[in-house]
């Protein structure tokens, strides 16, 4: 059966120029309407905690999310008598100053969101370090294991706000990603990247103790890695500068399906029907807002799409930027057909979506609904 996926079209043209005043033109107001519209929101009861899951970006992008569009979400959660807050998990690796929570928060007040602009609390849903979660058993293809972000596991709700655009690895980035890769702590992000423990190369290796300092758990000793206190955080295998920390990296297929699982695992944790998905088709642009700069859109803005079908949503974002003529001196310019996929052909778009499928955490069928 197919899935209703509503869409606001935030291309269609000014219909009378000579009108200053139009504010129901405002993509912000079409964002409105659209949520009142599909009822999406109906079912927050007084009192419930509603996760907003958000991608602030690395410090450098200037094409994430604008945080108008997350205050009108907050505003219309508050209006329902829900409590929101924004949240996002601690990256892979143990820098303090962006895979911290600390280091989290400072890089989404550079990139503008505090609590002013988006009139709600951010909160890290995987604590200070991103290592506080709650570990769930699950019988996929690539993983038995996921740990999903404690304040994610613990909200009554969720709505995932994304930015749709490309991923160097995944093809691209939407809900599926931003629940799979977003919602889960640290071993996870870990499990999605790379297969097996990290090892320490001796003819590399010049003992500069940084690897043993970094750990969190003591796993290090004498430049051996203790693989059964080893708790996946990556952070070893970011700090060392001479190479000499080996991991066998997940291929693109591998990477896509592990999320896609992670995914399932997080909805079945909270419940399918807690969720509400809304993608946002604006600046889409070729690589994720974790790169530290963003580069020309892909295509001109397409609109917004809001579903409670993980699944329908991203393949209709994906066959919207596959019909839209792409844009000249952009990084899709000249190609035919689904954009992604050629931009970076490593990738195939398609993975995510045939390997949610199997899973059954949605339809790939979908009704547009205006
Ligand atoms: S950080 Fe790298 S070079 Fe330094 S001790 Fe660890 S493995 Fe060796
Ligand atoms: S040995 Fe394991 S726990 Fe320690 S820093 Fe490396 S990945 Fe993290």
């Amino acid at each position: 059966m197919a899935s209703t996926v509503y869409f606001t079209d935030t291309r269609a043209p000014v219909k009378d120029v000579s009108k200053w005043y139009q504010p129901d033109l405002s993509a912000v107001t079409r964002l409105e309407k659209l949520l009142e519209r599909s009822g999406l929101l109906d079912d927050i009861v007084r009192g419930d905690i509603v996760a907003l899951k958000v991608h602030f970006g690395e410090r450098g992008v200037t094409k994430q999310l604008r945080s108008v569009f997350m205050r009108k979400v907050a505003g219309m959660v508050k209006a329902r008598g829900g409590e929101p807050f924004f949240t996002e998990t601690c990256g892979l690796g143990m820098r303090r100053d962006t895979n911290f929570a600390t280091g989290r928060i400072k890089v989404a007040e550079e990139n503008g969101y505090t609590h002013q602009t988006l009139q709600a609390p951010i909160i890290i849903a995987d604590g200070l370090k991103g290592l506080d979660f709650v570990r769930v058993d699950l019988d996929g293809t690539q993983l038995k294991e996921v740990y999903v972000a404690r304040a994610i596991a613990e909200c009554d709700r969720v709505i995932c706000l994304t930015h749709f655009k490309g991923h160097q690895s995944g093809s691209f980035g939407g809900s599926l990603k931003n629940v799979g890769v977003g919602c889960t702590a640290k071993p996870s992000k870990y499990d999605i990247h790379i297969k097996d423990y990290p090892k320490i190369d001796e003819a590399r290796c010049n003992r500069c103790g940084a690897c043993e300092k970094i750990c969190p758990c003591d796993a290090i000793t004498n430049y051996v890695i203790d693989t059964d206190t080893c708790i996946r955080c990556g952070g070893c295998v970011g700090i060392c500068e001479e190479d000499a920390i080996t991991v066998e990296w997940t291929s693109p297929a591998e990477l896509d399906t592990r999320f896609v699982e992670c995914a399932k695992a997080v909805m079945d944790l909270l419940g399918h029907d807690k969720f509400t998905f809304i993608n946002f088709l604006l600046d889409i642009t070729p690589h994720c807002d974790c790169h530290p700069y963003s580069d020309n859109p892909i295509v001109p803005d397409i609109g917004i799409l809001a579903s409670r079908d993980i699944l329908a949503i991203d393949k209709a974002s994906l066959d919207l930027v596959t019909a839209a003529l792409p844009l000249p001196e952009s990084m899709a310019e000249g190609v035919v057909g689904e954009k992604f996929s050629k931009i970076f052909p490593w990738t195939n778009a398609d993975v995510q979506i045939e390997a949610a499928a199997k899973l059954g955490i949605g339809e790939r069928e979908y009704e547009i609904r205006g």
